[in-house]
């Protein structure tokens, strides 16, 4: 609606409120995605033009229109659109992820680009007499001014300074007319500074070379999605590369999505290698201003690929051909916040909408790509043989059930060694056996390297009272306190809330008070303990808290200066060091036993993913997996490394009750601080939901979720199954026409969720 007064628009607010904002707009309606200011309640909030507005009473004015052009291109617009619709999510919440922080933030001005002092050579001096005659005597001028020409032309005046030279010497080259100092923006890019390590370069292989072949033929026929399933170490990364370069050179742009930076240098590094300059890498160590600048250099073109974690895929490239998603049954490729989209998925839908191919790459697909690539949604490409002859390695189960022999009371002791030294205590065999020490031990006398898995944090997972049997849990959430032993406390894992240990038992006051469940700052200790001399390196959440501490570690292992690396999930996924022969997991069944579909299929791929990376070099690998459940089916196939016989099996397994892939899932969470509440919430939701048609859709619940408090709020979820249509339909409707009453009540609502906890 517009008048010659000016028009009314409709604005996309990034607020979880599921309605329409109309403003009044001194002047014409901005094309849709432009940015505005406007008032909303008592503040400020940016928000995004939709297209015209309606009257409504009420109507309060826009602030300022921000940029002269819409945010996003068109591609991306309607892929927002797309977003908001199949998550059932405001537009302006879907918007605010796929742009820099600052662009949604009502305070950051103008979002300036950086810039610095920058001296640059503005008249060259050609001849060795010139340069006499112009400098006489001033030596400093004349050194600078030959530094500068050595640096290629020019030189930040901040490392002229550094270099010694005065502002005064910079000031007589200015006089002289010889040099311009002048403000020039620069790129903000934390990686400059970090080398590209240089590696070998490979041609193709045969089977590479026919994977690529299959995706030059969909380039050419309006794209495609693409699973590549191919084993660990078959070299997936050089398809990406190589399909990459193919688009580069037909004047094409891409995207590639890695479940963390930190945790794949070495593919990023490879990235890097190949392309240089034309990648811009979205790291989530970056400050606002380095992503906003690489979002902006992604837009001019000035970068053409971008690597990065899940929210790349909103990478703002003019010229999509290629979107490749590594390791895409990863679960970081989902969101666990608003809005709660897949990545994987969403780069499926945007290279659909602009004809690009996109290749989902992993050794242990998910169970959902891999039913697509049945049914034929997507086109399966395999390499099924590691490079180079290599072959998988060995895998051996250690049983931790059964009671190991007794061991020989010599061996136990510190008996002398032949030279007199004492001998290290064993182990305790629960937590490395014999037949894992041993293979460890082999490892270190031969200079080969030790990557050893366990998932769990910390010291001991829990805290119990042997009187009463109560384990310490979160004053916020239902879930046990862990024992962290460095820093003396006990942390909660989904909170953070600390406390001291405790040390009587805080429901019958006794001093019984044990810590169970094991975690990797224990087993560091074991090792250190057992392994004299043998140089461990441990890599979790504790000690990777620092923006390039995970580089660091990887760094020391690739150099050669730790033998024994261990850590929790981290360390399962990318990493190829040649001189890793042995891979051991100190406790397989650690996340088999939740109350998760998915528990099974997640534990599968940590335990393939882990044991691909042994063997990875010309030295052949072994793996050690220890397990109180040596029968389960999942450790059988991570042994036989059948993928395969794993998924008939889980398929099987999900079909009575029905569970995705073989349907479609969405989770509405009701929570708030008081429990009662949170509750007849539920149950109301339950209500409205029976009452109306749900056709072709299932309501579970409602019922309390597994974590039934967190973050001080109690949790109640409704599970929705059924088709795709009919889940999208029932979200739809919960969002537009159910008021949940109470005190706080929040309710979200997930569609494909990946967790139900
Ligand atoms: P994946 O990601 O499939 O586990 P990578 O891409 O890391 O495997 O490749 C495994 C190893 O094989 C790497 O060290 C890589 O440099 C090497 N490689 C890949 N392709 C070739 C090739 N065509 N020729 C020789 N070596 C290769
Ligand atoms: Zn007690
Ligand atoms: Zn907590």
């Amino acid at each position: 609606m517009s008048s010659r007064d000016g028009s009314i628009v409709e604005v996309a607010l990034p607020l979880p409120m599921r309605r329409a904002f109309n403003y009044r707009l001194d002047g014409p309606v901005p094309p849709a995605g432009t940015r505005v200011r406007v008032p909303f309640r008592n503040r400020t909030v940016v928000g995004w033009v939709v297209g015209p507005g309606s009257e409504v009473p009420g109507l309060r004015d826009v602030v300022s229109v921000l940029d002269r052009e819409p945010s996003v291109g068109t591609e991306l617009w309607q892929l927002a659109q797309w977003i908001a619709k199949y998550y059932v999510v405001p537009l302006g919440v879907v918007l605010r992820a796929m742009l820099p922080a600052r662009m949604a933030n009502p305070a950051a001005r103008e979002p300036a680009p950086a810039r610095r002092a920058v001296v640059r050579v503005a008249r060259p001096v050609g001849t060795l007499e010139e340069l006499d005659r112009i400098f006489g005597r001033a030596r400093r001028q004349r050194e600078a001014y030959e530094q500068l020409v050595g640096a290629g032309g020019s030189q930040a005046l901040a490392a002229l300074l550094e270099g010694g030279f005065s502002r005064g010497v910079v000031g007589g080259l200015e006089k002289k007319g010889l040099v311009r100092v002048a403000k020039e923006v620069f790129v903000r890019d934390p990686f400059r500074d970090r080398a590209v390590e240089a590696e070998p370069t490979h041609a193709p292989t045969t089977a590479q070379r026919r994977v690529l072949a299959r995706l030059d033929a969909a380039r050419g026929e309006g794209g495609g999605a693409f699973l590549l399933h191919g084993v660990t170490g078959s070299g997936k990364t050089l398809v990406y590369i190589e399909l990459i370069r193919r688009v580069l050179a037909q004047g094409g742009d891409a995207v590639v999505l890695v479940p963390e930076i930190a945790l794949t240098p070495q593919t990023v590094n490879r990235f890097r290698q190949a392309f240089g300059d034309l990648v811009a890498l979205l790291h989530s160590g970056l400050s606002d201003g380095e992503r906003h600048d690489a979002w902006r250099q992604l837009r001019s073109g000035g970068k053409r690929i971008a690597v990065g974690a899940r929210s790349a895929v909103f990478a703002p490239v003019s010229a999509l051909g290629a979107i490749v998603v590594d390791e895409e049954h990863d679960g970081s490729y989902k969101q666990s916040e608003a809005p709660r989209y897949g990545a994987r998925d969403v780069a499926v839908v945007r290279a659909r909408r602009t004809g690009a191919v996109c290749v989902l790459g992993s050794a242990t697909p998910s169970l959902e790509s891999w039913m697509n690539a049945r049914s034929g949604k997507y086109v399966l490409l395999e390499l099924p043989d590691r490079v180079g002859g290599g072959v998988l390695p060995g895998v051996r189960v250690v049983d931790l059930r059964v009671r190991p022999p007794e061991e020989p009371p010599a061996a136990a002791g510190r008996r002398p060694a032949p030279d007199g030294a004492p001998v290290p205590p064993q182990p305790p065999v629960r937590i490395l056996s014999p037949l894992l020490a041993d293979a460890v031990r082999q490892r270190l006398s031969r200079r080969e390297q030790t990557i050893l898995l366990l998932n769990r944090r910390g010291y001991a997972t829990f805290a119990l009272c042997e009187c009463c049997g109560a384990v310490g849990e979160c004053v916020d959430c239902s879930v046990s306190m862990t024992l962290h032993r460095a820093r003396r406390r006990m942390i909660c894992h989904h909170c953070g809330h600390t406390e001291d240990p405790p040390s009587r038992c805080p429901r019958c006051g006794s001093r019984e008070m044990t810590y169970r469940g094991l975690g990797t700052e224990q087993v560091e200790r074991v090792l250190v303990e057992s392994f004299p001399g043998g140089r461990v390196a441990r890599m979790d959440v504790d000690t990777t808290r620092g923006k390039w501490s995970h580089r660091d570690i990887l760094e020391r292992v690739r150099k050669g200066e730790v033998d024994i690396l261990l850590g929790t999930q981290m360390i399962a996924k990318g990493l190829d060091f040649p001189r890793v022969t042995l891979v051991g997991v100190i406790n397989a069944d650690t996340g088999l036993h939740l109350p998760d579909f998915r528990s099974c299929e997640r534990t599968f791929q940590l335990l393939s993913q882990v044991a691909g990376r042994a063997g990875r070099g010309s030295l052949p690998g072994e793996v050690v997996i220890q397990t109180y459940v040596p029968d389960h089916y999942v450790v059988r196939a991570a042994v036989a490394h059948d993928y395969r016989g794993f998924v008939e099996r889980e398929l099987g397994a999900r079909t009575d009750p029905p569970y995705p892939p073989h349907l479609r899932m969405a989770r509405i969470l009701l929570s708030s601080p008081v429990q009662a509440d949170a509750m007849a919430a539920a149950e109301s939701l339950g209500e409205w939901l029976r009452e109306r048609s749900t056709r072709g859709v299932e309501v579970l619940g409602p019922a309390p979720a597994p974590i039934e408090r967190l973050h001080a709020r109690f949790r109640w979820h409704v599970l929705l199954r059924g088709s795709a249509p009919g889940v999208g339909r029932t979200l739809r409707a919960v969002a537009g026409g159910f008021t949940a009453r109470g005190s706080d009540v929040r309710v979200s609502l997930d569609r494909d969720p990946l967790h139900l906890m």
